[in-house]
């Protein structure tokens, strides 16, 4: 019984008994004639051809067999025991071809059969459909009976897939019926073409329909190993052979995902060959190309040895994709590859600055906090440069703390202007918006000197904090205004701010940087925020930071629905929520801020402020 531990095997067994109980239950076991027996193994066998010669859909190559169609044509022109005859020989046949198949697969699938084709037939006679030739009075208990079947086998497919590798019901349905549905619902009606064809001509109308089914298995098949060509060239950079820019962030975008779902580290390289202009204008682009050829291959080995994705990521640009590998790792990997190119021979290099081949590279390691592939591909061009910078070829490894951040990303004072720009837009609309994102753009200014942030974190986040709402732009006048509490529908309206925020500002390059505040400053440290409900560290450290500086200008200024608090209130509920609602790191920091720049004396220094600490 160790067989029905799990829920999946459960399934399995529940409806392989069903399946035989229902085989023995509802056959008669008659066939009556030579000509029946003669068609019933005429049947079985092109099902067993056809379920050999399947056809293969692009694009995972999900085969889909006509096996459904022989099954329904035999329902509706011999009936019943006739059908599971068929079914059973086939079955037999079928377990014998196949022998590694295991054999309880082999009953799940007979058994899922019967069942479909005994409530098929039933279906269809109570519905008052007749037995024996295919006629249009019969055109509705086709309709449902077929509908049944269908449904039936997503269900059965479904379930499996979700028991089994515990997806969710709505996305497994919502794959297989968009899949599934066209090539499925032509080989049900293929049944009752099938049917015509048989009741004219008998046996010479299945030999028809075989040989039609079994060409298009063939031209599917080419088909197929086409499209697979095609789309393994769209994925191929023409010259090295090397996978392309596009397709490479299609492979980060997944392996990101699944490094921070499961803890584990993972680098991206970007490296650039020194001084190949030079190459180029001394011996030729066709020499040129040659050498790009010959140095992806070099990096190409060296990476697959080691399981890493290479890509040529543009011009002389190579990028490295390192699943499993920490910082460390991947530098000692890219100074032994760095020493493997200046010491291999390519034709000409001697007349390079370094007499042989070198290139600069960057590396950018994946942090809990990582928003996007963007930001990791960022990073690690800017350590690219800083190699650059520092006389090449050299690796660097990016670091947030260092000045050569700064230098490539945002001039703060052009991009405020920018953003000034874009929020005097709530002026009209909502006066407390733009008032509110002021405030606390002047609070970023004067948190970011206090705490230990880098040129380039601190430009980000004063410039986040300005155009943080900027999403509200979107809700509607008598929400945004609303006086008095909000109803539940026009809260979740009111949610919405981040998300249509991040929309906006990804229309432009330059405030690329700016999407983890504008999305994600309405997160908990706790996990309860929106709009994805990240919890601690999985929060960019900047959102965090706005997060209490957002929080804190609201609690502290007017709104129509909230009791304005003091600031001595607000400093209360601050370390009330702290560890709930904030970050703990930065609560104590801002509160010091808060109270050096609190000139009112509202807030004394020896008032026994602290609640929960
Ligand atoms: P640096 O050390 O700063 O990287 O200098 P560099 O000369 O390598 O870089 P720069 O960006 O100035 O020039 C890159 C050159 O790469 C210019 C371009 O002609 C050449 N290049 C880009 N793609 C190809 C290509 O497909 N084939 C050839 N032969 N040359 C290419
Ligand atoms: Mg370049
Ligand atoms: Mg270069």
């Amino acid at each position: 019984m160790q067989f029905l531990k799990t829920t999946t095997n459960k399934y399995l067994f529940l409806i392989s008994v069903l399946g035989v109980l229902t085989f023995i239950a509802f056959n008669d076991f008659q066939i009556n004639s030579n000509f029946e027996w003669i068609i019933t193994f005429a049947l079985a066998g092109a099902i067993l051809l056809l379920n050999h010669y399947p056809i293969l859909l692009p694009p995972k190559g999900n085969s889909l067999s006509m096996d459904s169609s022989i099954f329904l044509a035999c329902l509706f022109l011999l009936g019943l025991d006739l059908t599971l005859a068929v079914l059973l020989i086939n079955s037999i046949l079928f377990a014998f071809t196949q022998r590694k198949i295991i054999w309880w697969k082999h009953i799940f699938n007979f058994s899922s059969y019967v069942l479909m084709i005994t409530s098929t037939y039933y279906v269809f006679t109570l519905m008052g459909g007749t037995i024996g030739s295919i006629h249009i009075n019969n055109f509705v208990p086709y309709l449902i009976s077929l509908s049944t079947y269908f449904a039936m086998n997503v269900i059965f497919v479904g379930l499996f897939f979700i028991l089994a590798a515990a997806e969710s019901f709505e996305s497994v349905f919502r794959e297989l019926i968009k899949e599934a549905l066209a090539p499925y619902l032509s080989t049900l009606m293929l049944s009752l073409v099938l049917a015509i064809l048989m009741s004219s001509k008998s046996l010479f109308g299945l030999l028809l329909f075989t040989c039609i089914a079994f060409l298009l298995s063939l031209a599917f098949k080419q088909h197929f190993h086409l499209f697979k060509k095609v789309s393994e060239k769209a994925n191929k950079d023409f010259l090295t052979g090397l996978n392309n820019h596009g397709y490479f962030k299609e492979i980060l975008e997944k392996e990101l995902t699944s490094a921070k779902e499961s803890d584990q580290p993972l680098c991206v390289v970007l490296l650039d060959i020194d001084d190949f202009k030079k190459y180029n204008d001394l011996y030729g682009h066709i020499q040129g190309d040659h050498l790009l050829q010959e140095f992806g291959s070099l990096v190409k080995t060296a990476s697959e040895a080691e399981n890493y994705t290479v890509a040529r990521y543009g011009g002389e640009e190579f990028s490295i994709l390192m699943p499993n590998t920490n910082r460390q790792k991947a530098n000692s990997f890219m100074n032994e590859l760095r020493k493997k190119t200046n010491d291999t021979y390519y034709k000409g290099v001697e007349s390079l600055p370094y007499g042989c081949l070198s290139f600069s590279a960057g590396i950018a390691e994946c942090e809990k906090e990582t928003y996007n592939i963007s930001e990791l591909l960022n990073k690690a061009d800017q350590a690219m440069y800083a190699a650059k910078d520092q006389g090449k070829n050299l690796v660097q490894i990016y670091n947030q703390h260092s000045e050569y951040s700064a230098q490539r990303s945002l001039s703060l004072e052009k991009e405020l202007d920018e953003a000034e720009q874009q929020l005097r837009i709530f002026l009209s609309k909502d006066v407390y918006t733009y008032r509110h994102s002021k405030r606390v753009y002047q609070y970023a200014v004067d948190f970011s000197r206090l705490l230990a942030l880098s040129e380039y974190e601190r430009k980000t986040l004063i410039l986040g904090a300005l155009i943080h709402d900027i999403g509200k732009i979107e809700i509607p006048r008598d929400i945004l205004n609303k006086k008095g509490k909000l109803e539940p529908h026009e809260w979740e309206i009111m949610k919405k701010h981040v998300t249509w925020g991040k929309e906006i500002i990804s229309t432009n390059k330059k405030l690329e940087d700016l999407i983890p505040l504008v999305e994600l400053h309405h997160e908990r440290f706790d996990g309860n925020g929106y709009p994805y409900g990240l919890k601690g560290k999985s929060i960019p450290k900047l959102a965090r930071i706005l997060c209490i500086i957002d929080s804190f200008d609201a609690m502290t200024t007017e709104r129509p629905y909230q009791k304005t608090k003091t600031f001595k209130e607000a400093i209360i509920e601050l370390r009330t929520c702290s560890g709930k609602q904030f970050d703990p790191q930065f609560v104590e920091p801002f509160i010091a801020m808060i109270k050096q720049l609190d000139d009112t004396g509202e807030i004394l220094e020896d008032e026994p402020l602290v609640v929960n600490s």
